[in-house]
């Protein structure tokens, strides 16, 4: 698939040779500037918001950053990856936030989204259709609950902290407080883990989903499922499933918009006495009429036979161009009728328009 390069140093505005505190800091200063709460219903102020946390989830991380000045990604590039940023940046933003913005973001941890590139075919997307995928993910193990703990034992208090999770450390007049590396933070320590997860909290799984495609998705329409992402330890609740689309390339039919086009070849006796041609719509055969004496480059319009509008109202409409064919070999009689034909044209030539070469004479008056 395609992913638009972006550049996470110009995202965030600092040299690329930056700290990692000079990072946090300009992160936190668009962050703050770009906040949805502090700017409401504002499209253009809630996608710069996503793009800086997204910068931020990869430069604010020091082994993804690594792997984005090497290869230009943040990684977990393939057919099912991370979203990422969408579910680590809540935890991140807890982080960095939660003195402004009170409490109302923290303990709703979402777990990381997913998505999926579905390739599906060109009739499939006009009339919508049900896929079935498999999608490899981590969610909440089973057996523990997500506690890491082996069911009937008690995690410990952790000694080294005391359960608060956090030693207190004092530098001269500073006292700082530092996530305890006994627990890592958690204040207490499993010493009977989860068999089944291995005391990771998770396990991973192959979940099978039916995707409902509505008619008239196009190419990169991203379906969302809810709650279908990864739910790791410490997520609350899990993250979404993206299913990104894809539409094969059809041997006769394209898409203009709400529109279907389909190129017909006609020979040009067709077009001087007119006649009837089968021509394929999506919805089967179907016969035009082309009147005699029609000219190249007329369209035709077959209401109705195109793709369902997105703003749901009606449908697109075929449209039928006309590819006149001349023919390269002929034979001798055939040779004989055109010049015959070509003469004929040329005693009874119309009157009214003037020709080439009195325009080509105009021009250049
Ligand atoms: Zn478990
Ligand atoms: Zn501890």
């Amino acid at each position: 698939m395609r992913r638009r390069h972006v550049d996470y140093y110009e995202v965030l505005n600092v040299a690329r040779g930056a700290t990692d505190e000079e990072i946090k800091k300009a992160y936190r200063k668009l962050a703050l500037q770009y906040h949805p709460d502090r700017n409401p219903g504002d499209r253009k102020a809630e996608e710069k918001f996503k793009e800086i946390n997204e910068a931020y989830e990869v430069l604010g991380d020091a082994q993804k950053r690594h792997h984005y000045e090497r290869f230009g990604t943040a990684g977990d590039m393939g057919s099912v990856f991370d979203f990422g940023f969408q579910g680590n940046f809540d935890s991140v933003f807890n982080d960095l936030f939660s003195d402004f913005f009170g409490n109302q973001r923290q303990r709703q941890r979402r777990g990381n989204d997913l998505r999926y590139n579905l390739a599906i075919e060109f009739e499939e997307a006009v009339f919508g259709t049900e896929k079935e995928i498999e999608i490899p993910r981590e969610e909440r193990c089973p057996v523990c609950n997500g506690s890491r703990v082996e069911p009937g034992h008690e995690p410990v208090t952790c000694k080294h902290c005391g359960g608060r999770g956090q030693v207190r450390q004092s530098h001269g007049l500073f006292t700082i407080n530092r996530t305890c590396e006994y627990c890592g933070g958690e204040g207490r320590i499993i010493k009977d883990p989860c068999k089944n997860c291995r005391g990771k909290g998770s396990v991973k799984t192959k979940r099978k989903l039916k995707v409902k495609i509505p008619p008239g998705v196009d190419n990169n329409t991203r379906l969302k499922l809810r709650g279908e992402g990864m739910q790791q330890f410490g997520d609350t609740v899990p993250g979404d499933l993206y299913v990104v689309l894809q539409v094969k390339e059809h041997a006769i039919f394209e898409r203009a918009g709400d529109d279907i086009v389909v190129q017909v070849d006609v020979g040009f006796p067709l077009l001087c006495l007119g006649g009837e041609i089968r021509i394929p719509t999506i919805e089967g055969e179907s016969v035009l009429k082309i009147p005699p004496g029609t000219q190249q480059g007329k369209v035709f319009r077959l209401k109705g036979l195109g793709i369902n509008r997105s703003n749901g109202y009606g449908r697109g409409d075929q449209l039928v161009y006309l590819n006149i064919v001349i023919p390269a070999d002929l034979t001798d009689r055939q040779k004989n009728l055109v010049e015959e034909l070509a003469q004929e044209f040329k005693d009874s030539s119309p009157k009214t328009r003037k020709g080439f070469k009195e325009k080509f004479m105009e021009f250049f008056e």
